[in-house]
């Protein structure tokens, strides 16, 4: 098979303006926003492989056409969304063409009284908050990149955003999907709020990273756009009182949307290190018996209310690492982007390692004791979304510190809560960033992912070597 071959197998498939060969559209899909930044060792990006062909559908039909085209020939596909990834999961392989679902761009419908909107792909999520919102509804889903991630992608990283403390993840909104299979056959599940006849095959394509499948549309639960919506702000002397307030509320079922509990170094003289930022919303009784019980329960750990400002100014400025990168950084290309320095130099890692709540104190006393031990700074710790979202900002103690060293410490608290039964990451997937820890958080259950990765794609042809499968 030559790539000449390949094309003409395209061409016959696809209209000609959803075949994509020019130089820079190609190497724009060599990388998604995966860098260094992250940990990753060594001083170059080894990972940026041109794609020999982008390919742009626009239905349903042609993702399957190009997949069966994939089979025959025994080319790697790569599901490619917004980009926005941070993990690696959209960089292709030598040699392959790269899907990108852009293409499929259609809110299908919205239907308010089931409170189900079914979407394509490739619909940005702001894109589809901005068209619910005038059906009086929302996305539930709201992370840092909403102005650039996809549906497709948030499914398939089962991204958290801001707001997930009350409407749960990415994988939590979707009620039914359309799929691609690794073969080529077009599979779409029922939308119906409850069934009890036979596991969901949802699940399967649900933080998957395009492993699986392709998801070509989805239908997600969406919200009634909220009657009110209050913000508070607390500060806690210690981030282990703050912790039990909020494990305290979501205990007893409070569910302020944004729970963000942080601790890191004071910006200004006098700022308190540790800070709860609550927004609550829903119907007007809930907001108020919401705000009511949790500051009782906050006073009660030695929590003291400092006023709304802090969780405005938060509520207004969440976009705007998702708006930066959207401006700065996503007209470049993956190469310019790292010489222009964009993460380079490996400055630290932000991990995100979710636990048993009942492990979360036990586990920041051990974090901190293996960074002390190798001279890594902690520089922000937090909870977001709920009480068992841990996550950690780590930086190097200098720039001329041993990136390997540096990588060692970040795996050592990574295995550190798998191995007290959380798991390595809650927000981003495992992509080419974790993968070499892929294995050891399947645990015994490896086997198992395995061969129903084979019998889904028997040609090994989809986003192959991810997930660790
Ligand atoms: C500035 C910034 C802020 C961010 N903030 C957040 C945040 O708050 N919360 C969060 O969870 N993440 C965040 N991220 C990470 C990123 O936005 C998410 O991982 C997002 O879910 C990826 O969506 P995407 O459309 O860009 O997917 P892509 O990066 O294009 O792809 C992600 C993965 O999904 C696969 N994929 C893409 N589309 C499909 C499809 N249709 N079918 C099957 N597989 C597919 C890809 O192959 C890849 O493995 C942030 C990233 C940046 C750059």
């Amino acid at each position: 098979m030559t790539t000449s071959d390949l094309l003409a197998s395209l061409r016959q498939a696809l209209p000609a303006d959803a075949i994509i060969l020019e130089d820079r559209a190609r190497e724009m899909h060599s990388a998604d926003a995966f860098n260094p930044v992250r940990g990753f060792p060594g001083d170059r990006a080894p990972w940026w492989e041109t794609p020999p062909v982008v390919v742009l559908p626009s239905t349903t039909e042609q993702v399957a056409a190009v997949v069966k085209i994939a089979c025959q020939y025994g080319t790697p596909v790569i599901p490619f969304g917004g980009g926005t990834g941070v993990m690696g999961g959209a960089v292709p392989p030598q040699g392959a063409i790269v899907i990108d679902l852009k293409g499929m761009s259609r809110v299908r419908s919205i239907s308010k009284e089931d409170r189900i909107a079914w979407a394509e792909a490739g619909v940005v999520i702001r894109d589809l908050d901005l068209e619910l919102n005038r059906h009086g509804l929302m996305v539930g889903h709201d992370p840092w990149s909403t102005p650039i991630a996809t549906v497709g992608g948030t499914i398939s990283t089962d991204g958290v955003g801001y707001r997930a403390a009350k409407y749960g993840s990415m994988g939590d909104q979707v009620a039914a999907l359309e799929v691609v299979l690794p073969t080529g056959e077009i599979i779409r599940t029922k939308a119906v709020p409850k069934r009890a006849s036979g596991p969901g095959l949802d699940r399967l394509f649900i933080g998957a990273e395009g492993v699986m499948g392709i998801i070509t549309a989805a239908a997600l639960r969406v919200f009634r756009l909220p009657e009110e919506r209050r913000h508070a702000a607390f500060s806690f002397p210690t981030f282990e009182t703050g912790f039990s307030a909020v494990s305290e509320m979501f205990a007893l079922g409070l569910r302020p949307a944004i729970t963000d509990l942080t601790e890191e170094e004071p910006e200004e003289e006098g700022d308190p290190p540790v800070i709860l930022i609550l927004t609550y919303e829903g119907y007007r009784e809930e907001v108020s018996a919401q705000a009511r019980r949790s500051k009782k329960i906050i006073v009660a750990h030695g929590g003291a209310d400092i006023g709304p400002a802090k969780a405005e100014e938060y509520w207004e400025e969440r976009h705007q690492p998702g708006e930066r990168f959207k401006r700065d950084q996503q007209p470049l290309l993956p190469r310019e982007r790292w010489e222009r320095g964009w993460g380079r130099g490996g400055w630290g890692d932000y991990l995100h390692p979710p636990l048993p709540v009942a492990a979360v104190p036990a586990y920041r006393r051990q974090a901190q004791a293996i960074c002390a031990s190798a001279g890594v700074a902690i520089r922000q710790s937090a909870i977001w979304g709920g009480p068992e979202l841990y996550s950690m900002v780590i930086t190097r103690p200098a720039a001329s510190h041993d990136l390997g060293s540096f990588r060692e410490v970040s795996d050592r608290l990574l295995q550190l809560a798998q191995d007290m039964g959380g798991s390595m990451e809650y927000c981003h997937g495992i992509g080419l960033k974790l993968l070499h820890l892929a294995e050891r958080e399947w645990g015994q259950n490896l086997e198992a992912a395995r061969r129903l990765k084979q019998a889904l794609d028997p040609y090994g042809i989809m986003n192959p070597g991810k997930l660790g499968l």
